[in-house]
């Protein structure tokens, strides 16, 4: 894999950054009354060699999040006890592996790659766990769909037989302003509410926001999933592989 790496995570780094995580997150659950349990932690082990993942796992984290199809298939298939989420943008070519190797992909935003990842599940695994992607700040370059179709592609994912729909995710615009951060994560959160509403089958519990530099507001806000790269594996170097695949 060529993945830049200048040095190798130790565990005991590893253990002290996901502590300082995990009390980030019981912080932010005090302070807007939730229970921890209600949060769960996925460490966004992109562009980090499986040593890194090792380390991390060592301190006792399971779910691990890939953005590159190829990088995050070589490491699932490597470390297959571990639990895969892909949550970076998918093409219909690359959807086999993920389909086969993961257990949840976050970052679906149209209904052909959940056809496809649907069909290509092996029958055998439990169904693959998925949530819509939604461009929830209007971002013209961004991936996910517009806020007004997340309805109806809900409703034709939660169709399909080896996915099981569990909710919504969104990457807003980074910002340090922590009232436009909380105002975006609202609006997932209020987005979730009313396709709950509108159609309760769908019963979406799941909103996979808020990031490093942003999980106290999105939790705040309602995540039950936030996805947390450089604060415990320490700062990307992207290289080509990456590059290119996006
Ligand atoms: C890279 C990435 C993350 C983690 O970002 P950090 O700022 O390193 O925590 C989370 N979600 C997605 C979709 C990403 O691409």
């Amino acid at each position: 894999m060529s993945v830049a790496s200048p040095t190798i995570l130790d565990s005991t780094t590893a253990a002290a950054r996901l502590d300082a995580v995990r009390q980030t997150i019981a912080a932010a659950c005090l302070k807007s009354g939730r229970s921890p349990e209600g949060v769960s932690l996925l460490a966004v082990s992109k562009t980090f060699p499986i040593e890194a993942v090792d380390a991390v796992a060592a301190a006792g984290q399971r779910a691990f999040g890939e953005n590159y199809a190829q990088e995050g298939v070589q490491k699932a298939i490597v470390r297959l006890p571990l639990e895969w989420h892909f949550i970076g943008p998918l093409q219909s070519n690359k959807t086999r592996g993920i389909a086969e190797h993961f257990a949840w992909v976050h970052s679906i935003d149209r209904l052909k790659i959940a056809e496809r990842l649907s069909a290509q599940r092996p029958v055998n695994l439990p169904p693959l766990q998925v949530c819509v992607q939604v461009n929830i700040d209007g971002e013209a370059t961004k991936s996910g769909c517009a806020p007004s179709e997340a309805l109806a592609l809900c409703q034709a994912i939660a169709a399909l037989p080896q996915l099981q729909l569990r909710g919504l995710m969104a990457i807003p615009e980074p910002t340090s302003d922590t009232s436009t951060q909380r105002r975006n994560f609202a609006a997932l959160r209020i987005l979730r509410d009313t396709i709950n509403d509108a159609d309760a089958s769908l019963n979406l519990d799941t909103l996979s926001m808020g990031m490093s530099d942003d999980l106290e507001s999105a939790i705040i806000e309602g995540a039950t999933i936030v996805r947390v790269g450089s604060a415990i594996f320490g700062p990307r170097t992207y290289t080509n592989t990456s590059a290119t695949e996006l």
